[in-house]
């Protein structure tokens, strides 16, 4: 291993990479989205529920690969929980600047740790393994944003 590449596996990496925050899955009325990266074999089992606000209610994540890719959805859940869909969506795309362009130091605060994980952008495909979890995110709100469009000629009320 490199120390550029070692630096990526920073403590708070590694620890999140072993102890997984949110790991588990979501029972009952979730939204499940699974993500797999081939070229390093991380996969992703995203589960999702939004509130009636649409605000994310809870996010849970199971999965296995490379520390990169199991510490991202960890530091992402811790990030995205109880967050209004509009601010969910600002911090997808945060990250995904953050690990893709040239602009260090400017990310949002807003990140917080998740932050750490910049270095990858010199390694294209650590960059996929960062990338994992948000991906599988994104995907769930395409899919919350075609259910509330489903809800809006749906007369059927939920328990
Ligand atoms: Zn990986």
């Amino acid at each position: 291993m490199n120390d550029e590449l070692e630096e990526l596996y920073q403590q708070v990496v590694l620890d999140h990479a072993r102890r997984p925050r949110n790991f588990g899955e979501i029972t009952g009325d979730a939204l499940h989205v699974h993500g797999d990266n081939p070229s390093c074999g991380d996969e992703i089992d995203l589960h999702v529920r939004f509130g009636a606000d649409g605000s994310v209610e809870d996010i849970k994540f199971t999965g296995q690969g490379c520390a990169i890719s199991q510490a991202s959805a960890s530091l992402m859940t811790l990030k995205l929980k109880g967050k209004p869909r509009t601010e969910a969506t600002e911090l997808l795309n945060a990250f995904h600047s953050l690990v893709t362009t040239d602009t260090a130091g400017e990310a949002p605060r807003a990140l917080g740790d998740a932050k750490l994980l910049a270095g990858v952008r010199k390694f294209p495909q650590r960059v996929k393994c960062a990338m994992l979890a948000w991906r599988a995110f994104e995907q769930a709100l395409a899919l919350a944003n075609h259910e509330a469009k489903q809800d809006t000629v749906s007369t059927e009320e939920e328990s």
